[in-house]
């Protein structure tokens, strides 16, 4: 395994790479859920490349960029077990070199959900996920379902910028308890712990009334509005019932549909979602 920090050098073993090439994009901390990315890449490609590159541009000033937790040294034990190639660990400076001013912005699908609440959030994403792509030139990329609407954001933007390669969504990966892998789960203590269950518990609810024949999506929003106010560690940013496409919100629950959170437990801002099928 090569771990290289210069885009050089990250172009120069990329030519030397056997075809297909599949690309897993990270902000490092890796759990079980990147896992499943990098074991996914390395079945379906010749060789995989693994990004760790905690994006500042893609955090707003008040949010964790600073104390995004990192672990360099067990990360690269990981992925060196998981028989990946190379390993790109650019700084911020190697991406976003002084006076840097170039951003990519896709339209209608990041102004929702993530993107209202977070805004520019999108733009940095889809900024440095482009320059990884000129970068490593895959022929596949690899994000999670986890994100649902980043995996939505990209796919959008590679067809609107014409960009040559596959993307591919990886299911949730989950803890045996349902709560959805993330590396910011680190910033919960015991008691956050157990009451971020919530999140699960209310997508879970929503599976339950669709499999009951729900369509009412503003009931079925309510409800699940209210099982979360019942954990009181928990305050609801958005609970959303969309279109899986265009992320549009919907008054009848369509297949597929998009059912996606994001609550605060604590100091900790959570998202997870499931698809009605
Ligand atoms: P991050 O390091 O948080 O930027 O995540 C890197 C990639 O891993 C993104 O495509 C995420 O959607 C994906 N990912 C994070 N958590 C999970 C999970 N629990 N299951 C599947 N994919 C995940």
């Amino acid at each position: 395994m090569k771990v290289v920090e210069k885009i050089d050098d990250m172009r120069r073993l990329r030519q030397q790479l056997t075809e297909p090439v599949g690309l897993v994009p990270t902000m490092g901390y890796l759990h079980a859920g990147h896992l499943a990315l990098v074991r996914q890449a390395r079945a379906e490609n010749s060789s995989v490349v693994v990004s760790i590159f905690v994006n500042p541009t893609q955090f707003s000033l008040q949010e964790d960029y600073e104390k995004y937790p990192r672990d360099h040294v067990l990360d690269l034990a990981i992925l060196e077990k998981e028989k990946t190639d190379i390993v790109f660990m650019p700084s911020v400076a190697e991406i976003y070199p002084e006076p840097f001013n170039s951003w990519v912005e896709i339209g209608k699908v990041t102004e929702r959900l993530e993107g209202a609440a977070r805004p520019g959030h999108f733009r940095g994403v889809t900024t440095v996920v482009a320059k990884l792509f000129n970068i490593v030139q895959p022929t596949r990329a690899y994000f999670g379902q986890k994100d649902a609407q980043q995996a939505i954001v990209i796919k959008k933007m590679v067809a609107d910028l014409n960009m040559n390669l596959e993307i591919v969504a990886v299911p949730t990966v989950r803890e045996p308890d349902g709560l959805a892998m993330s590396s910011r789960n680190a910033y919960l203590n015991p008691q956050e712990r157990q009451a971020a269950l919530v999140l699960y518990q209310a997508l879970s609810l929503a599976q339950q009334l669709w499999s009951q024949g729900e369509k009412d999506a503003k009931r079925m929003r309510q409800k699940m509005v209210a099982l979360i106010q019942k954990q009181p560690l928990a305050d609801i940013d958005y609970v959303s019932i969309a279109d899986t496409e265009t992320l549009e919100e919907l008054d009848v629950v369509n297949p597929p549909a998009l059912v996606s959170l994001a609550v605060n437990i604590g100091k900790t801002r959570l998202i997870d979602n499931i698809v009605l099928e």
